[in-house]
């Protein structure tokens, strides 16, 4: 699928929305994101997920892992389009661990899914367990980068969208100075639907 193609699947799901938002940090953006509202179809899921798995089709993954919660609908899905075994890993008092009897084994090629990638921060933490088990990290994939490519977890980094996030404090938003109606993501979102 094109990259104008999956945009218009964010747009028409409401997961991506564009106008003037106060976002949960109090800062103000042109967008407002959720990914969820994309992945929630089966065929946009299947759709999204196969740009990933295709990208890493033939890199001999034997098994994805995902950071709970937001990367795991996304990398069950990749791994079952591979036909891999598929786990997620979780936080446990603040730790990302990996639990309910999942392991990874030295040498076993692991690939990293997340929804979405801003500062990598729950990625780069599963990158360390797969580190400390001994196991080869194969890449990291994501549907969404909002670093706009600036963070980079792996040699082989693959997103299905780049985007950037602009977004600023109430003072400095040039929409609030234009007199944009200002809506709270939620309110916007039941608007639509
Ligand atoms: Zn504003």
């Amino acid at each position: 699928m094109s990259t104008p193609a999956m945009l218009d699947v964010f747009k028409t799901t409401g997961a991506l929305l564009e106008g003037h938002f106060r976002l949960t940090s109090g800062r103000h953006s042109n967008t407002y994101f959720q990914c969820a509202k994309v992945l929630q179809y089966p065929e946009h899921l299947t759709a999204v997920c196969s740009e990933i798995a295709r990208h890493f089709a033939g890199k001999n993954v034997e098994t994805v892992i995902s950071p709970a919660i937001g990367g795991i609908v996304v990398g069950t899905e990749v791994g079952r389009q591979l036909g891999v075994k598929t786990i997620f890993a979780e936080r446990k008092d603040g730790v990302m661990t990996i639990r309910r009897g999942f392991s990874l084994e030295p040498d076993e090629r692991v690939l990293v899914i997340e929804d979405v990638i801003t500062t990598g921060g729950s990625v780069a933490e599963v990158i360390e367990l797969i580190k400390h088990s001994g196991a080869s990290l194969v890449g990291v994939g994501s549907v969404v980068d909002r670093s706009n490519g600036r963070v980079r977890l792996a040699d082989d980094h693959f997103s299905v969208l780049s985007m950037e996030v602009i977004n600023y404090t109430p003072e400095e938003c040039p929409l609030c100075k234009d007199g944009v109606t200002i809506d709270a993501p939620g309110s916007r979102a039941n608007k639509q639907s």
